[in-house]
């Protein structure tokens, strides 16, 4: 990441060099129709890493992907005849599917944080399509502020918030809608609302010509509080841990050894996008997992916050 933070127009010129950022692995605030959203190469964990880094949040949780047009978001989730139908009615436009990965999607884990879902969308904003279009790939952009500050709506929000931590900013003017996308969960089964946004429930539902299921409606498996999004593994898991005891597979870190390490050299972006990869294969050997010691400085909070989550007694 740079250390001045471009302003680039969105002029062809302007869109080939964004789009040439991200594919270098680089953040790029654009704006869509909801908000300025803070964009890198979804399929790069380390790219993805810098997002949070760039905001300073304090936990990980999955990422909307972006992508130019509805063949795009076909490669990367479970297409069904429902899925076919919201998203004829509704994209381009502010509303998210959370749907199946499909397999071979190629993803960073750390987008979906663990999770065998994904959030997509198609959004409106032309300066968002041509970059989109341009880039020709998944773009992984929660909102371009950091965490726990208003939603920016005009460039200068992002400027002020994100000086100097991202790489550019497409200045494409203030947001129209200024609210955050619709979020509806899609399965074979039913259609869940996740988040209410910039379509109105109403509007799917008429659609659907049925009502949709409210989060929290009969999800008992959840832990509380919206845990339903969060990946836990099945085993348990001990942190702060310099070394395996007999019946452990290890997550190692830095110079603490493991059965997988999240990164030799202790750097925290390598270790953030291989997080969610690593505690999955570790999971698979169905043994439990002792996890080194992660520094609770950058990314290690968030880091930290996953592991604590993942160590926590389990309610059921
Ligand atoms: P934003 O902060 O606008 O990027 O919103 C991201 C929202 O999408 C968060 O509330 C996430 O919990 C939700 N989300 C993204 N991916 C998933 C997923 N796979 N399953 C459930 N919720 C998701
Ligand atoms: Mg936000």
């Amino acid at each position: 990441m740079d250390s001045t933070t471009r302003i680039i127009a969105t002029d062809d010129d302007g869109i080939t060099q964004a789009a040439g950022i991200l594919r270098a692995g680089g953040l790029v605030a654009f704006p869509t129709e909801t908000v300025y959203g803070l964009g890198a190469d979804a399929r790069n964990g380390t790219a993805v890493a810098a997002i949070y880094e760039a905001k300073g949040r304090p936990s990980f949780n999955p990422l909307i992907v972006h992508v130019p047009d509805i063949e795009h978001a076909r490669r990367y989730i479970a297409w069904s005849e429902t899925t076919d139908r919201i998203a004829a009615a509704f994209w381009p436009g502010p509303l998210s599917i959370v749907a199946p990965l499909r397999d071979g999607h190629g993803l960073s884990s750390l987008v979906t944080a663990g999770l065998p879902t994904v959030a997509i969308r198609v959004p409106a904003h032309p300066v968002a399509r041509a970059l989109l279009a341009a880039f020709d790939g998944p773009v992984a952009a929660p909102s371009a502020n950091p965490s726990g500050r208003i939603s920016p709506t005009r460039p200068a929000h992002v400027r002020d918030g994100l000086s100097g931590r991202i790489d550019a900013i497409v200045d494409g003017g203030a947001c129209p809608v200024g609210l955050e996308s619709t979020i509806l969960g899609v399965s074979d089964q039913q259609v869940t609302l996740l988040r209410e946004g910039g379509i109105s429930a109403e509007r799917v539902e008429a659609l659907l010509a049925a009502s949709l299921h409210r989060h929290g409606e009969n999800d008992t498996l959840n832990a509380p509080g919206q845990m339903g999004s969060h990946y836990a593994p099945g085993a348990a898991v001990r942190l702060n841990a310099r070394k395996a005891a007999n019946d452990e597979v290890m997550l190692g870190f830095g110079d603490v050894p493991g059965t997988l390490n999240l990164s030799q050299s202790g750097d925290l972006a390598e270790a953030a996008a291989n997080l969610f990869e690593y505690l999955h294969r570790l999971d698979a050997t169905g043994a439990p997992i002792a996890v080194a010691p992660i520094p609770e400085t950058g990314l290690g909070r968030a880091i930290n916050d996953r592991l604590r989550r993942a160590a926590a007694p389990r309610e059921s």
